[in-house]
């Protein structure tokens, strides 16, 4: 039996870290939405048999965290261009007896390379996983065309220009000329995330109007982005990303766009779940 109320969530294994649901209720209160959004911890084993049951328990749809983006792709039988396009799935949605699979990370990039001109200039992507997929989407729907490539493993990054940008010239992990005359660099490696190595570049040569994005939010400002600070290039952080993902998502669940609290924004909120 279905719920009065639209219930939504995130599925993870572990998901306990995840700040969707605190980005959600705060929509939730300010559009003064009469819907409920739930964290669920599930494991890999179980993902497929928990997916088909939610629509029964009144849910209209998740957002999906690691390690369940491929397996979120599978299970879906509508998929979006952009989800068929990366590859992974961070969106399902349940209606008309259907599945539907998305990828809003690409508008999370989409949202956070907006302000981002000289868009003819070349961008050095860092990382061939799920993140910089998604990426090379989301360059190509907003007109970067010079795109370079670097990977600690060469053959992922070669794979993925095959798949997704072709004419992507790719550059040795750490070889210095890639960054030459950049108008942006993508850190999409897990780099710099706490608990991990920082990621140092040299920045000697990139072009003066530049801007740095590290997809890494936590910590909010990484090596790479204090060190594009110090240079004088313009840094964005990965909450910008993280919010953008998170708004088409909430639409689809609760059929109405979020809006920015009155009293306290959802960056600010994020920065202090986040304990910064
Ligand atoms: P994946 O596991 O799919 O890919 C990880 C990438 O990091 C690979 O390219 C891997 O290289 C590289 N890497 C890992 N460790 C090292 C290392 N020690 N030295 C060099 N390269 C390394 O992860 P995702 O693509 O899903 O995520 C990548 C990053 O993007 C993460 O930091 C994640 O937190 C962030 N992210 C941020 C989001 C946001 O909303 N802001 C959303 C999604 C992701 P190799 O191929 O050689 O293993």
């Amino acid at each position: 039996m279905a719920l009065p109320m639209p219930l939504a969530g995130v599925v993870g294994w572990p998901v306990a870290h995840s700040l969707s649901p605190v980005m959600m209720d705060q929509w939730l209160a300010a559009t003064q939405c009469d819907g409920r959004y739930c964290a669920f911890a599930v494991k890999p084993e179980d993902f497929s048999r928990v997916i088909k049951t939610l629509p029964d328990m009144g849910v209209v749809g998740v957002n999906v965290t690691l390690p369940h983006k491929e397996a979120a792709l599978k299970i879906a039988d509508i998929l979006s261009d952009r989800a068929k396009a990366v590859g992974a799935v961070n969106v399902l949605t349940f209606k008309d007896g259907h599945i539907h699979g998305d990828n809003s990370d690409v508008i999370g990039i989409e949202t956070a390379l907006e302000p981002v001109t000289h868009r003819d200039l070349p961008v050095l992507v860092l990382g061939a996983g799920g993140a910089a997929r998604a990426a090379l989407t989301a360059l190509k729907s907003l007109g970067f065309s010079n795109i370079r490539l670097t990977n600690r493993t060469r053959e992922r990054a070669e794979d993925l220009a095959q798949m997704l940008s072709p004419s992507a010239q790719i550059y040795e992990w750490q070889d210095k000329r890639a960054v030459e005359a950049c108008g942006l660099i993508i850190n999409a490696t897990s780099m710099g995330l706490k608990g991990q190595n920082p990621l140092h570049l040299d920045l000697k040569g990139v072009d003066a109007r530049a801007s740095v994005f590290d997809m890494v939010y936590n910590p909010l400002k990484t090596q790479l982005l204090d060190d594009a600070e110090a240079v004088g290039l313009t840094t964005i952080d990965g909450l910008e990303m993280l919010i953008g993902q998170a708004r088409p998502a909430f639409e689809a669940f609760f059929g109405v766009k979020p809006v920015e609290p009155s009293d306290q924004s959802v960056r600010e909120t994020l920065v202090s779940a986040l304990g910064l």
